[in-house]
């Protein structure tokens, strides 16, 4: 069964792709709880962080390093902006696919609720 990401990726479920190379996507969030809520979502699925291993090692690093030019793209590096990963359940977690949030172009509270 493919998860909601994959068939966003494989154009079965319309989603505005703003990014994509042989590694990762990057599409704009449904919901957006900021003027910039982009994901940042790996072609392979690793199903969450809280059960990533060694071998996600470099596909995480590659996320991370996307989300940075994603921002810069976006303009909102300068002002700031957050990456973040939830991670089950407390997290709030509702696509079982990690994916990394940026979010910018707003003042982003600290602690996040
Ligand atoms: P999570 O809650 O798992 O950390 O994040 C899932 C995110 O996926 C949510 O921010 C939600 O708005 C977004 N989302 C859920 N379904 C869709 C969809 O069909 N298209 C897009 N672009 N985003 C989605």
């Amino acid at each position: 069964m493919k998860t909601l990401f994959q068939k966003i990726a494989d154009r079965e479920i319309p989603s505005k792709i703003v990014f994509e190379d042989d590694l990762c996507f990057a599409i704009e969030d449904i919901n957006p709880q900021a003027p910039t809520h982009i994901l940042v979502i790996p072609k392979r699925v690793i199903t969450r962080l809280g059960g990533a291993t060694d071998d996600d090692a470099a596909l995480l690093g590659h996320l991370l390093v996307c989300a940075g030019k994603i921002a810069r793209e976006r303009g909102i590096a300068e002002t700031g902006f957050r990456a973040v990963i939830n991670s089950g359940k407390d997290a709030g977690e509702t696509v079982p696919h990690l994916h990394v949030h940026i979010l910018g172009g707003r003042p982003l509270a600290w602690p996040p609720g």
